[in-house]
């Protein structure tokens, strides 16, 4: 853990968030900020920067949180209609947490390209 991280401190249950799904690898909150009807943010227990961070070893976690993510979403009801899964990696992509997360977006249509 690293304790100037605030998505550590919500795995670690220092800092108070809405928990959608937990399990020994991985964390589901809602965003604080919802740019959308649903807003989760997915993370590994794990303090990785960024994807910049993965190496061969992190295959199977990225794997769950995708996977969890896609189960979240048909459990909210929007997984047929559609939904955005993204992770913003580095400043130019707009990643002001550097802890690596997946963003969990669903509820209404997307535009494309993304601004
Ligand atoms: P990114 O810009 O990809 O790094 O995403 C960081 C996300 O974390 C943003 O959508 C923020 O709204 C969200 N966020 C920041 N602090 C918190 C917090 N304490 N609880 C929940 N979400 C947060
Ligand atoms: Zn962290």
């Amino acid at each position: 853990m690293d304790p100037n991280c605030i998505f550590c401190k919500i795995a670690a249950k220092q800092l108070p968030a809405r928990i959608a799904f937990e399990n020994e690898r991985l964390v589901a909150f809602e965003d604080i900020a919802p740019q959308a009807p649903t807003h989760l943010i997915l993370v590994p227990r794990q303090h990785l920067a960024s994807t910049l961070a993965l190496e061969p070893a992190h295959r199977a976690l990225v794997g769950e949180l995708v996977e969890r993510a896609a189960q979240l979403a048909r459990e909210r009801g929007f997984a047929n209609d559609g939904y955005r899964l993204v992770f913003n990696t580095n400043p130019a992509a707009g990643q002001t947490v550097f802890h690596l997360h997946l963003h969990l977006l669903g509820g209404r249509r997307f535009g494309w390209p993304p601004g």
